[in-house]
């Protein structure tokens, strides 16, 4: 793509966003045109981008980490770039959940009025609880090794299991590159492969500012920003602040320390990615966008970039962790529990395990939050169950949408970021 079809299409998503917000707020939704099932809105945004650019995001994880790996080519230097990144990963999601836990326990925004307490908790039980996660911590764990050991690879990719396919085509990669010259054709098909799919990205990309629009509007239009003032209003600016403070001044800072490079360059070359998740809440779905950006225009290279972004899709979450942190801690705030030290403790290890285990789909940190409300409950009680219900979700369902699309551009941030500082340590020859 040229510079200049870039900025157009810069421009025409950030009016896809704006557009849509006032949209939603102003328009068509306030008059009631919500129909069972799915509203039209979200219906649109799906079938213009969400399910076009998730039909690329098997194939390319498979074919842009195959490349990646092989490009790598040294077992050694890869072991380090692997080492390197994983170390990358950790550090900054315990940051921020770190963050994250000292913002609420500081501000405390769940410590309300008795009244307004009653009637939030009261709002639990209409809503109902998010089922379905593994609600404990050891399947939590069991859970992500055998995504990481995978029996058939093929199954992993009907059911879109990104780990899986990622340890298979790093495993794959390494023996290509292993192989010399008698893999070379193999190789070179894989990254021919990888070429033509991101040739197919930029072309589905023109359609991000109306997926965008529509997405953007269902989401303002359904929930609103007068949320942000309403009783779970504190909740909402403490998780807003924290993921500010996380993306604009710690990695920024993690980024100049490694790499010495102007951060906010790097996040304004960033931005056509940025915006894409914020309208998507779904980094993988933003996938094809951060490598073709990271790449193209934010000067990662493609062994770094190819390699560290679909695993960080997959599981570096700063933004998730943060939220999860907060989330939790404020719920059990609003039963009237103060964590102490030990219990803020477990919220931060298990926080940063259920972001790893949250899939990069719109509303996964929500469903993986069970892992840690859990965790604590057998810490207080003994059992999973008590004091604070997993149905008490429900009560911060209804306004997780717009959290949603501001902690998915923190994923994503993190992940451009760590593509950025491996650069270093595997530029392209
Ligand atoms: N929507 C987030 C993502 O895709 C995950 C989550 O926190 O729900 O990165």
């Amino acid at each position: 793509m040229t510079h200049r079809s870039t900025n157009i299409l810069t421009l025409l998503i950030l009016v896809g966003l704006v557009a849509g917000a006032l949209f939603g707020e102003f328009g068509l939704f306030a008059t009631g045109t919500v129909v069972d099932g799915d509203h039209w809105l979200k219906a649109a945004g799906d079938l213009v981008l969400i399910r076009p650019l998730k039909l690329l995001v098997v194939p390319l994880i498979f074919f842009s980490v195959i490349s990646g790996i092989s490009r790598i080519g040294d077992p050694s230097k890869l072991g380090k770039v692997g080492g390197a990144t994983l170390v990358y990963y950790l550090a900054t999601m315990f940051m921020a959940v770190s963050l994250g836990t000292l913002l609420v326990t500081w501000i405390s925004p769940g410590v309300l009025q008795a009244s307004v307490q009653e009637e939030l908790i009261g709002t639990a039980h209409v809503i109902g609880a998010t089922q379905g996660a593994a609600n404990d911590l050891g399947s939590a764990w069991m859970n992500i090794l055998y995504q990481l050991i995978p029996v058939n690879i093929l199954d992993d990719m009907v059911k879109v299991q990104p780990l899986g396919i990622i340890v298979f085509a790093i495993a794959f990669g390494l023996a290509l590159a292993a192989g010399g010259d008698k893999t070379k054709a193999a190789r070179d098909i894989c990254n021919a492969c990888f070429e033509g799919l991101m040739i197919l990205v930029r072309w589905i990309i023109w359609l991000t500012p109306i997926g965008v629009f529509f997405l953007v509007a269902w989401t303002v239009g359904k929930i609103g920003f007068d949320s942000i003032k309403g009783p779970l209003g504190m909740y909402m600016v403490t998780v807003l602040v924290g993921l500010a403070v996380h993306g604009f001044l710690v990695l920024p800072l993690v980024l100049y320390l490694f790499s010495r490079k102007n951060p906010y360059q790097f996040m304004w070359q960033m931005k056509r990615a940025l915006m894409t998740a914020v309208g998507t809440d779904s980094s993988s779905a933003t996938l094809p966008v951060t490598i073709d950006t990271a790449e193209n225009e934010g000067g990662c290279s493609k062994r770094a970039a190819n390699f560290v972004l679909p695993l960080g899709a997959t599981i570096n979450m700063d933004g998730t962790a943060l939220y999860e942190a907060v989330a939790v801690v404020f719920l059990f705030q609003l039963f009237g529990i103060e964590l102490e030290f030990g219990q803020l403790v477990i919220v931060v290890i298990t926080a940063t395990l259920a972001a790893i285990g949250a899939a990069g789909i719109p509303s996964a940190g929500l469903v993986t939050m069970v892992i840690v409300i859990s965790a604590v409950n057998m810490n207080l009680t003994g059992s999973a169950t008590g004091p604070l219900p997993i149905a008490a979700i429900g009560i911060i369902i209804g306004v997780d949408r717009i959290l949603d699309m501001c902690r998915t551009a923190v994923n994503v941030w993190g992940d451009a970021v760590g593509a950025k500082i491996i650069t270093k340590l595997a530029p392209d020859d």
